[in-house]
Order: structure tokens, then C-alpha cells, then sequence
């Protein structure tokens, strides 16, 4: 991927996600983590190569189909948040499925039941303003889940939380895991990344390691 002006964020990396993984994608800042992580949710096109999610060569699909394969495929989650401040809880979570073709009478049930998959039956009513930061976040990924997408790209979900309600956030997103959600979460937090059943390191642009290969060579010794 090379952006306008020629910064080289990102070479002959090749990544494959199985569906119920929980990954890790760490490296230094500046290493294109966030590049990888908008390439792999269609919000960028690589200047080469190619992205295929469920099946579809992105790189084929016209802009309209491309944002409903997004809309239905992918959930996002973004270190701060990005809630609406005008609505209440369900209805920023009802927002993640207005591109997936979702009639509005479902919306509610839809939204208040992940609300209730991420604790916060209770919360449904409440503006962002009036949930502290982790609830807030647990807005965000109720929205990023609630048109059970195949897979949800968190960018640095913990980075805005304090140490305690990072844990907390991570600790639903392993949760949601067991549930059978696939999630690729981007972190420069080598803890958190060492809590991951997988991790990918990127530096310079490059894929270094990755943990699954790493294993998969142990076993074919
Ligand atoms: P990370 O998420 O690991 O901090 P990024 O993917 O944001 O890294 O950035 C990788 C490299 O690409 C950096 O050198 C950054 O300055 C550059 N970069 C990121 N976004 C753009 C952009 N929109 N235009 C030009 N260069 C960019």
C-alpha cells in the first residue's frame, strides 16, 4: 500500500483470518497496523494485491455493493469510540444496521439484544454523555456486533480506557470470542497481545512474525 506523496505503508504482506479466530496486530506506531486494518475493512483499497472477505474479490465490487458487503459482513470498533451524541445507546447500536438492509422495526429488538450480549440491558436509554468510557465502548463493539458480522476489526479498542476497564473490554472481547465472534484487534499493547490465541507483529510496513505459522511449522517438525 503506498499513499499519495510515496510513503510505503505496507509490502508482500499476506494474511489469512479463519472464521472464530481472535487475532492480535501489533507493532510500533507508525509500522501500518491502522493501513492493515483499513485495507482488510474495504475503508482503503490497496494500491496492489487484494482483499477477499466471505468469498468476494473486494477490488470487484462497485462502490454500492462494496459498502453493503461492509455493512454486512464487517463491524468496526475505533479506540474513541465514535458514538453519535445525540442518541441513546440502542440507537447508536441500531446504527450499525442501516447498510444492512435491516427493516426498522427490527432495529430496536436487534440493538437492545446486543446491548444485553455486552452488560448493558440497563444502559439502553442513555446518551454517551451520561456512560463512562468503558460503557461507551461497550456501545461501540454491541454496534460493531449487532448484525453478527463475520468479522469485527477493533483499532486499539483499550487505548482510551484505563488500565482497569481496558482489562474489562478485553476480557468481553474473549468472551464474544467464545461465542463463536471473529475479531482481528490492533494493539501496540504487548500484553494484551500475548493474552491473544494469535498474534501477527508488524514493523516497517512488513509482516515479521505471526504465531499460527510459527506454530504450524512447529507441528510439521
Ligand atoms: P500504525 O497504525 O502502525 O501507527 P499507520 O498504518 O497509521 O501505522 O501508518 C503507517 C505509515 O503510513 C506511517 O509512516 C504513516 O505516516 C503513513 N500514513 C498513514 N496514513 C497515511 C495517509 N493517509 N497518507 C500518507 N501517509 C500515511
Amino acid at each position: 500500500m503506498t499513499y499519495p506523496g510515496g510513503v510505503t505503508a505496507l509490502a508482500g504482506v499476506s494474511l489469512d483470518i479463519a472464521a472464530g479466530e481472535l487475532l492480535a496486530i501489533v507493532g510500533p506506531s507508525g509500522s501500518g497496523k491502522s493501513t492493515l486494518l483499513h485495507i482488510m475493512g474495504t475503508l482503503d483499497q490497496p494500491t496492489a494485491g487484494s482483499v477477499h472477505i466471505g468469498g468476494h474479490d473486494t477490488a470487484r465490487l462497485s462502490d454500492r455493493r462494496l459498502s453493503a458487503l461492509r455493512g454486512r459482513l464487517l463491524g468496526f470498533v475505533f479506540q474513541h469510540f465514535h458514538l453519535t451524541d445525540g442518541l441513546t445507546a440502542a440507537e447508536n447500536v441500531a446504527t450499525g444496521l442501516l447498510y444492512a438492509g435491516v427493516p426498522r422495526r427490527h432495529r430496536r429488538a436487534l440493538a437492545t439484544e446486543a446491548l444485553a450480549r455486552v452488560g448493558l440491558a440497563h444502559r439502553v436509554g442513555h446518551r454517551p454523555h451520561e456512560l463512562s468510557g468503558g460503557e461507551r465502548q461497550r456501545v461501540a463493539i454491541a454496534r460493531a456486533l449487532v448484525n453478527r458480522p463475520a468479522l469485527v476489526l477493533a483499532d486499539e479498542p483499550t487505548g482510551a480506557l484505563d488500565t482497569a476497564t481496558g482489562h474489562a473490554v478485553l476480557g468481553l472481547l474473549h468472551r464474544l470470542h467464545e461465542e463463536g465472534t471473529t475479531i482481528a484487534l490492533i494493539t501496540h499493547d504487548r500484553d494484551i497481545a500475548a493474552s491473544l490465541p494469535r498474534r501477527i507483529e508488524i514493523r516497517d510496513g512488513r509482516l515479521v512474525s505471526d504465531s499460527a505459522r510459527a506454530r504450524a511449522a512447529v507441528s510439521a517438525r
